[in-house]
């Protein structure tokens, strides 16, 4: 299988990366939607949040671990900042990789109901 995000995980893709873990990577994402936006994944595959079992609970506490690493290496951790956690799932939310990753999300006030 050829997945981009399990390419960057094994070093194969060069990313920006941000944090790392025994279970998570974390890299800057390639077309940021904001001034912090960080695509946190597992180092195994999974394809969407469509796809998890409880086999991946383990994975799943570490992205969301991850995600709190990097928001706070950001500085945007907090009530007084905040950052938005996001899981595209499937086409209709415009998921375009098919490995699972979190969006973290900050830097500026975001709109709510996103488009
Ligand atoms: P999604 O639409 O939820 O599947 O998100 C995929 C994200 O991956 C998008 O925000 C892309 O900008 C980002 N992306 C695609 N290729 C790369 C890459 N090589 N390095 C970093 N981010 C990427």
């Amino acid at each position: 299988m050829d997945c981009l995000f399990c390419r960057i995980v094994g070093g194969d893709v060069p990313a920006d990366v941000v944090h790392t873990s025994d279970r998570a990577v974390a890299f800057r994402d390639i077309a940021p939607q904001a001034p912090v936006h960080v695509l946190v994944v597992p180092r195994c595959h999974i394809t969407n949040a469509g796809t998890l079992t409880e086999d991946h609970a383990e994975d799943l506490a570490a992205l969301f671990a991850a995600a709190r690493r990097v928001a706070a290496e950001a500085g945007i951790d907090g009530d007084e900042r905040g950052y938005r956690l996001v899981m595209n799932v499937g086409a209709d939310a415009q998921n375009s990789v098919p490995h699972l990753h979190l969006h973290v999300i900050g830097g500026r006030p975001m709109a709510w109901p996103p488009g």
